[in-house]
């Protein structure tokens, strides 16, 4: 299987245990965007669906709570063997449905597998608290417990890795998930679901829901016995997302866009930050929410960085992410190529320089694939909107700046919070950086993207809205505090009254 190209698949949802179709018998296709080959067909489901999922999530997930911590683990320990032993078929299948070069697939692959054990080794801890009480003869202790029925609602440009950020600390904290995948990417979604059954997880723990956000994600959203909404997308979504629990006082946790920078100072070592800025701006065609999409520069090493970055440019393979040798794969369909290229007019109109690309590649050799040219702008100024709204593509943004400190501000200086990256070999800056920098993940020497599972995920201002993907973090989402308090003194003891 694992060199397959891959044809008329199908998926449908998993509910309760059992591959299913819906009621709707509809289905629309898979494409593979290197391609615009039809791969398969996905479900497209209904309410009634969500609703049956929420049943079966319901009864499941009572038992499953019951199961010891340790134990829930040992399921995702297995589930991180599946992955490990499967990781070249899945990265295959991934490159196939979402367009992503091979080498990046199998890394995003590993990312699952990473979180499958770090979450395992989470099961033996899952720490509380205990605290001395006030009173004699009394015990205090803070402990974490399953929140319940957690909805996850995932991206389409990190298919696998997402999910596991989420279901993985879900599932080892007792919960039971039900889980609606973008509509462009239900492959991983279905061999994920496929690992988890193979691992021995109960019936009812993990369901798959397929759709359209506007009916699936939308029911779970407003279903009144989904107790947690985990999501990761657009802020357009999120927003409206969070509007809904917010009527409905239920908790959600939102991972949305980003606008990050690199800021090469006049100290840079400059051959790292191409290379830096190279593999954040380019890799994944600029579709991560942490991509590179700003290099606020100081203007003495401007000219030498734009020279550079063109050089390297030059040599970028974009073509069949299966194809190794192949450096940038599609972006994602139709519509993403339009978007991207209605940016790169506006930024033509701003005034903005474009030094290289800015256009859509449909030479014979990319056949019906969606293809666009890396893309270089300078002069750019940072009321832009090329500077300012996430255009989710290969396109980059060159701003000059005359200090540190105007880079720091203009870093600063948009609606998003979630990545940036300094270059400079001052160690003073690089800890006032650190310090100034208001995103929620800071790198230096190294661009904007990388993130490392253990750590927390996620960002500040429009980004999100507070919680972190990731990390032990992550378990904050999915479990509630519970404070529990042992009177053995054989007497009613009052707090804050009875203290001697
Ligand atoms: P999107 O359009 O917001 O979709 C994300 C998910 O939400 C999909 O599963 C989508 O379903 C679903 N959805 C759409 N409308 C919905 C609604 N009304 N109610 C409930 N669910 C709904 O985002 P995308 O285009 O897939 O992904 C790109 C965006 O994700 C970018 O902005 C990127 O920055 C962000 N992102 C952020 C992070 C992070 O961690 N900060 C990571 C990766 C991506 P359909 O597929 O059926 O439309
Ligand atoms: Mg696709």
């Amino acid at each position: 299987m694992s060199n397959a190209v891959l044809s008329g698949e199908k998926v449908v949802n998993y509910i309760d245990g059992e591959w299913c179709e819906s009621a709707s018998d509809k289905y629309t296709a898979i494409i593979n965007p290197a391609t615009g080959e039809s791969i398969g067909e996905i479900l497209l489901s209904t309410k009634e669906d969500v609703n049956r999922a929420v049943e079966a999530a319901k009864k499941a997930q009572k038992q499953w709570a019951l199961v010891p911590a340790p134990q829930r683990a040992e399921l995702l320990y297995r589930v991180g063997l599946i992955m490990k032993e499967r990781k070249e078929e899945l990265s295959r299948i991934l490159t196939q449905e979402m367009g992503k070069v091979i080498e990046e697939a199998r890394g995003e692959v590993q990312e699952g597998i990473d979180m499958a054990f770090y979450m395992a080794g989470e099961g033996r801890r899952l720490f509380g608290q205990t605290t001395p009480s006030e009173l004699k003869d009394k015990f205090a202790m803070s402990i974490r417990v399953p929140v319940g029925i957690v909805g996850i609602i995932t991206p389409w440009n990190f298919p696998i890795a997402i999910a596991t950020w989420k279901s993985f600390p879900a599932i080892v904290g007792g919960n039971a998930v039900i889980w609606k995948p973008a509509t462009e990417t239900p492959l991983m979604a279905r061999e994920l679901v496929k690992i988890f059954e193979e691992a021995g997880l109960p019936k009812g723990i993990i369901n798959l829901v397929c759709g359209s956000g506007s009916e699936v994600g939308n029911a779970m959203v407003e279903h009144p016995e989904i107790d947690v909404i985990s999501f990761t997308g657009s802020n357009e979504v999120g927003r409206s997302i969070a509007e809904t629990c917010g009527r409905l006082l239920k908790r959600v946790s939102l991972e949305m866009g980003g606008k990050n920078a690199v800021i090469v100072m006049d100290d840079a070592d400059l051959t790292l930050a191409v290379e830096g800025i190279l593999w954040s701006a380019f890799g994944t065609s600029g579709q991560r929410c942490t991509a590179c999409s700003r290099v606020i520069v100081h203007e003495s090493v401007k000219e030498q960085l734009e020279e550079r970055l063109l050089s390297a440019m030059e040599k970028l393979t974009l073509g069949n992410g299966l194809d190794e040798s192949v450096k940038i794969g599609p972006v994602i369909n139709g519509s993403a190529l339009q978007k991207i290229h209605e940016y790169v007019g506006i930024g033509k109109d701003e005034g903005a320089k474009l030094l290289t690309g800015g256009s859509i590649l449909n030479d014979e050799k990319y056949g019906n694939g969606y293809y666009y040219a890396p893309t270089l702008f300078t002069d750019v100024r940072s009321d832009m909107r090329i500077a300012q709204e996430e255009i989710f593509g290969p396109v980059v943004s060159i701003i000059p700046v005359k200090s540190f400190e105007e880079a720091i501000e203009v870093n600063n200086g948009v609606t998003y919070g979630l990545s940036s990256s300094i270059f400079t070999r001052d160690v003073n800056r690089v800890f006032a950086a650190q310090r100034d920098l208001d995103t929620g993940i800071v790198y230096v020497n190294a661009g904007t993207t990388g993130a490392e599972i253990h750590l927390p995920f996620g960002g500040t201002k429009g980004t999100g809205n507070g919680h972190r993907d990731s990390g032990v973090q992550a378990l904050d989402v999915f479990t509630e505090w519970k404070s529990v308090y042992v009177d053995y003194s054989g007497k009613l003891q009052r707090a804050q009254i009875d203290v001697e």
